[in-house]
């Protein structure tokens, strides 16, 4: 292990808190500083120049003290790469728009159906610094990454990667789409021959077409043929995953080759592609095809994540509160047939609104609009779709069930963040949970 003769890190949650515990491990005498203990925190308080500075998932690189540990060439390292430098096994990394966390989980219940310990880290789960310093080793992690954290990485490389999806998101902190994809695209670029690349097939057909060359990425199913000079040998297998013809990993009639996904909440063109890229790390783990299905069929959706709360005289109940963009709650709507009361708002973080027009028009029967977003939202929509602005989730709910149908789902899926009525998504799919149950227990009563 690489001692340091001071580390700072910055931030002081639990990834923070995780690498300064790893850094004394390893003998580094470590400094954890955040914004709300040290708010007016000047470089030059420090009596001390670090030798390295570890940066929690949290702060982006223009933020003031990044800045000044720039200037000043102290060497930054992200909590994520920290972590993954001490790890003891192998790592399957997980980035993407939308999706990762309920990837990460079904990845870490197939290895368990194969009898395997993976420990569910990043983003999702431990602090990558806590999850290597678990006493009993575990067979694999499994870090959901996300592109803040790529954006400082030197030299991490997981063995299996897997992106997702690349939807408009985060726009506001990586500037454009462009940036935001280089960024997605580096979870690949310290790859090697061993290791497996896995990607939607759209995506990567699209890289091929434009002839742009991914470090660390091969030619579609394999790695860059020795007889092609410099790169060979430095670049993984790459697979495809997908609902496309062509694609490696396919999801088409609700199987996955002989992963069988009917009669799952998997068996949607959404969750299905997801399976497919399950599919294929799960074979890049030397997983049977049985084990992703056996996982498949006991899985339990994360709270808030496409969760159904409750089915009331024949109407369905979804909490999508986990939603908070755009391409979140489009997703959703892809999950789910049938007429559909949406329940949207909160505080937006895109502004433009338009490609969600058709599929609104398609999928929902009436909109109901909460929060701070409801007036831009309805003049993006109400020339299309019926809106009914009800400031608040508790409105919205009673509204709903005044007009829904028996077959009708309702579905609170916001496409924003809750931020502007709720401390977190988690309190807000709560209170749509209690409002629901209490509309439960009234037609019990009634
Ligand atoms: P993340 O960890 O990337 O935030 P989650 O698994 O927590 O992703 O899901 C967040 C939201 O993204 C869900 O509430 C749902 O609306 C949408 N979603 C879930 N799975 C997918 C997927 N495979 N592709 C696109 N969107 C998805």
């Amino acid at each position: 292990m690489h001692q340091y003769k001071k580390a700072l890190v910055l931030g002081a949650g639990r990834s923070g808190r995780a690498a300064e515990a790893l850094l004394r491990t390893d003998g580094t005498p470590a400094v954890c500083i955040c914004e709300e203990t040290t708010p007016d925190y000047r470089y030059e308080d420090l009596h001390f120049t670090p030798e390295i500075a570890v940066v929690s998932p949290g702060f982006s690189l223009d933020h003031p003290w990044i800045q000044d540990l720039i200037a000043r060439e102290i060497p930054l390292l992200s909590e994520l790469e920290f972590g993954w430098s001490r790890r003891h096994c192998p790592v399957i990394a997980v980035t993407g728009s939308n999706g990762k966390s309920t990837v990460v989980k079904w990845i870490v219940d197939a290895l368990a159906q194969a009898g395997q310990r993976a420990i569910p880290c990043g983003n999702y789960g431990l602090p990558v610094s806590a999850a290597v310093m678990l006493a009993e080793i575990p067979d694999w992690l499994v870090i959901e990454v996300s592109s803040f954290q790529l954006e400082t990485i030197e030299q991490f490389r997981p063995d299996i990667g897997v992106l997702l999806n690349v939807l408009p998101n985060h726009l506001d902190r990586h500037g454009d789409m462009e940036t935001y994809r280089a960024f997605k695209l580096r979870l690949f670029e310290n790859m090697q021959r061993s290791d497996t690349a896995i990607l939607p097939f759209d995506f990567f057909q699209g890289l091929e077409k434009s002839g742009e060359k991914v470090p660390g990425l091969g030619t579609m199913g394999r790695n860059v043929p020795e007889s092609w000079g410099p790169d060979a040998g430095r670049s993984a297998v790459t697979k495809t995953f997908g609902t496309e013809e062509g694609a490696d990993y396919r999801f088409a009639g609700g199987h996955v080759g002989e992963i069988d996904l009917t009669e799952t909440c998997f068996d949607n063109k959404v969750l299905g592609a997801a399976g497919a890229a399950v599919a294929a790390v799960c074979e890049a783990c030397g997983l049977s095809p049985s084990a992703v299905e056996a996982s498949a069929r006991a899985f339990q959706p994360l709270p808030h994540r496409m969760e159904t709360v409750a089915e009331i005289n024949g109407v369905r109940f979804i909490d999508d509160s986990k939603a908070t963009n755009l391409a979140g709650m489009c997703a959703a709507l892809r999950m789910v047939s049938g007429p559909v009361h949406l329940i949207a708002g909160g505080r937006a973080k895109e502004t433009d609104l338009s490609f969600a027009k058709d599929l609104l028009v398609k999928q929902v029967s009436r909109l109901y609009l909460i929060g701070e977003a409801s007036e831009a939202m309805q003049a993006a929509w109400a020339d299309s779709v019926e809106c009914l602005p009800c400031e608040t989730l508790e409105q919205a709910v009673c509204a709903v069930w005044e007009s829904a149908e028996p077959g009708d789902t309702v579905l609170l899926s916001p496409a924003c963040t809750s931020f502007d009525q709720f401390r977190s998504f988690n309190e807000r799919g709560e209170l749509f949970a209690r409002e629901v149950c209490r509309l439960k227990s009234e037609c019990v009563d009634a």
